[in-house]
């Protein structure tokens, strides 16, 4: 089996002794909610407000940096400078705005059954995101009920960093109390599969938006599969 072969290499490559989940580590947008087309749009006209042209495709490759993190990487890339503090705040709550007049976003279809496999194999859920986007981290324990508490959770209010760099995913395991063996990583973008792999965890990447496969398994993921039916059956096999 592929994630059998992709587990042995990964023990290989990391020099850990055995993988041994007892906790997965989600990221928010693309693999819990179906929000990722709400803040592309979002993202395209709050930026075009402000002259700066970003089309929905880098959206989704932007995936997992924090707010300001993006803003600074199109300013610096087309204005040549990093955008003002007055500016990031513009624009970010520009960005909000437009992504909540979008509506409530649903979850990602069948991440439920991810859910009850995480709830049979007695495994901990641990939210990973870049996202500081209070309508849907409010909205985790009503989607998920029990699953996400405060004291698993990291969040834009977190980290200084941000994904890609390691930072959330290694204070996610340092708040688990628990070996990179022990974990493994459920993400839908090539910056948030980065971020994990720097932290030496393993990722299974779910391909639910308009990225190529390719993106995916670049950034660096173990496994690339296209839905949360497929992560479901692999999960129980785990
Ligand atoms: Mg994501």
């Amino acid at each position: 089996m592929e994630v059998r072969k992709a587990i042995e290499s990964f023990l290989q490559k990391q020099s850990y002794p055995e993988f041994r989940p007892r906790a997965v580590f989600f990221d928010m947008d693309g693999v819990l909610y179906d929000s990722m087309p709400a803040h592309a749009k979002a993202w395209v006209e709050a930026l075009k407000a402000e002259g700066v042209s970003f089309s929905e495709y880098q959206a989704y490759l932007n995936e997992g940096r924090t707010g300001h993190g993006t803003i600074d990487d199109v300013f610096v890339k087309q204005k040549g400078r990093e955008a003002t503090e007055e500016e990031k705040q513009r624009i970010y709550k520009r960005k909000s705005e437009i992504f909540d007049g979008q509506g409530e976003a649903g979850t990602v279809a069948d991440i439920e059954q991810v859910m009850a496999c995480v709830s049979q194999a007695g495994w901990l859920a641990y939210l990973v995101t870049g996202s500081g986007q209070p309508s849907l981290l409010d909205r985790l324990e009503h989607s998920f009920p029990g699953m996400f508490v405060q004291k698993r959770m990291v969040t834009a209010f977190d980290v200084k960093f941000g994904k890609p760099h390691p930072e959330p995913y290694l204070m996610a395991l340092q708040k688990s109390g628990l070996k990179p063996w022990e974990v493994f990583v459920v993400e839908n973008a090539p910056l948030g599969v980065k971020s994990a792999k720097a932290a030496g965890l393993f990722v299974f990447a779910v391909n639910t938006g308009v990225l190529r496969r390719e993106d995916l398994y670049e950034a660096g993921a173990d496994v690339v599969l296209d839905n949360m039916k497929e992560l479901a059956t692999v999960m129980k096999a785990l």
